[in-house]
């Protein structure tokens, strides 16, 4: 069930460009990087980047994950994508469905915590890789 108290405060023009980047992209993408491709169109400062992106991150509109160590990556909010990746081949197979959405609503419910999303991954060996391991 969905219930808006109020609207949430609209996006500053700022926000906007950073989030319609984000979606042109379509990839994780590093703050500088972002900042660099917004440079190209119009005149933007490094902070005001590093401000948009923290607000949308905690209003759920964009995720940050770390790539190389140190190095966060950004990129929009969509559908969890979770994949089981082989740490012999480096082959990594695409789930069909998040085996987490049950859990993400009753943590919600028992956490009273407002979940936007969650990264999982399996590691291991993958079947080929299992045979020439015999
Ligand atoms: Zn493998
Ligand atoms: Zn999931």
């Amino acid at each position: 069930m969905k219930h808006t108290l109020t609207d949430p405060p609209k996006l500053t023009r700022a926000q906007q460009a950073v989030l319609d980047l984000l979606r042109d992209v379509s990839q994780a993408i590093a703050a500088q990087d972002l900042f660099m491709m917004l440079r190209q169109t119009r005149s933007i400062g490094l902070a005001t980047v590093y401000r948009s992106l923290e607000t949308l991150k905690t209003r759920g509109l964009v995720k940050c994950v770390t790539g190389q160590p140190g190095e966060a990556l950004y990129s929009l909010v969509g559908q969890d994508v979770h994949h089981l990746k082989c740490l012999s081949c480096d082959q990594s197979v695409q789930l069909e469905n998040c085996p987490l959405s049950g859990v993400t609503q009753e943590l919600q419910t028992t956490q009273q915590f407002k979940i936007y999303y969650h990264t999982l991954d399996f590691f291991g060996v993958c079947p080929d890789c299992q045979r020439s391991q015999q």
